[in-house]
């Protein structure tokens, strides 16, 4: 028996989501005192699993599977943890994890808890904490079913270092025949993901057209951090689709989101709300984001970021 990890990869390298969750995995594994298995599907090099406390890897290699394919993953994750005989299956809460976690609940049988913000309180029941209500409340849910799943929210649990090394096994699991069409985009290689971001430099309408977006990008280059927006910026075409977040749009849990000319509407809060620190830069002192906001500047963002970006340079 032990604790089954699907852990994802782009181009052969891990995402930082999976160390996340082989992390996570490794604390559930250690309470109920069994090992980690991590299911790794066409990744280059899985040495580094072993620093996050997984201890052996299945290896999948099937080009079949070079592109993401919600039914054929889950399929494969299935066998795996039947291989296994895993009790407990974990994913993360990533776009991909999202369409595959419901199909392996109904292939495992499976109890799922998603947005998990934390390692179990207890394992006999087995009682997880989650996000409720777009991130407004917390609840505690028990998992009854034999075969437990959970997706962990991203940038919650963090990354645990361990000292061990994982031992690797190559798995070739039934892969039914299949095609799917598939378009990549590949993103810029020096450009941090918002998934992945510890900081999220966000941009409103408040910065009036898409021509004032060289100071959004000096700012988040300054800070190593991630661009994003408001859905109105994106629906006019000043930003791209993939940099709109909120209740439509990407999910935003990084350790600090810095909104600028973003007025806080329901709608865009409910998806920055995992943030841990919120800093809002705006010119009218009512608008609702401050109510949010563990800090603000009340002020015009054309002279507040630019010297902010001067001062974090001198820094
Ligand atoms: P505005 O509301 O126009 O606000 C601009 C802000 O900039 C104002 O607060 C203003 O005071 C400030 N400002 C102006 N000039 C300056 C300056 N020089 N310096 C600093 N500040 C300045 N929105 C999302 O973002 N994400 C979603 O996922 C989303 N989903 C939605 C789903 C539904 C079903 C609906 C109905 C709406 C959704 N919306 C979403 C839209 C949402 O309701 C708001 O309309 C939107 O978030 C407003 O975007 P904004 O704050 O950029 O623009």
């Amino acid at each position: 028996m032990s604790v089954l990890v699907y852990t994802e990869s782009e181009k052969g390298a891990f995402k930082k989501v999976s160390l996340e969750v082989a992390s996570y995995a490794k604390a559930v594994a250690n309470q109920i005192g069994t090992t980690v298995t991590a299911v790794a599907i066409n990744a280059n090099d899985t040495s580094e699993l072993g620093k996050y406390g997984v201890d052996k890897v299945l290896n999948v290699s099937n080009p079949q599977l070079e592109t993401f394919n919600a039914k054929a993953y889950a399929n494969v994750l299935k066998q795996a943890a039947e291989k296994e005989n895993a009790k407990v299956v974990i994913v993360s809460s990533s776009a991909d994890s999202k369409y595959l976690a419901p199909l392996l609940a109904v292939g495992l049988n499976a109890g799922f808890a998603s947005n998990v913000v934390e390692a179990p309180s207890s394992t006999s029941p087995f009682t997880v904490k989650r996000t409720a209500f777009t991130n407004k409340a917390f609840n505690a849910t028990t998992i009854n079913t034999d075969v437990k799943l959970i997706a962990v929210s991203n940038n919650a649990f963090g990354l645990v270092e361990a000292s061990g090394n994982a031992s690797a096994e190559d798995f070739s699991p039934s892969i039914p025949e299949f095609s799917v069409h598939v378009e990549s985009v590949d993103k810029a290689a020096d450009k941090v993901t918002i998934a992945d971001a510890e900081i999220v430099v966000s941009g409103g309408r408040g910065l009036k057209g898409p021509e004032n977006w060289g100071m959004i990008e000096e700012l988040a280059e300054v800070l190593g951090a991630a661009t994003a927006c408001s859905k109105p910026v994106s629906d006019l075409g000043w930003r791209p689709h993939s940099e709109h977040v909120g209740q439509t749009g990407k999910p935003v849990a990084s350790n600090l989101y810095i909104a600028i000319g973003i007025s806080g509407a329901i709608q865009h809060l409910a998806g920055i709300n995992a943030s841990k620190v919120k800093v809002v830069i705006n010119t009218d002192a009512e608008a609702p984001f401050f109510k949010a906001a563990d800090y603000g500047v009340v002020g015009d963002a054309f002279e507040v970021v630019p010297q902010l970006i001067e001062k974090l340079k001198a820094f």
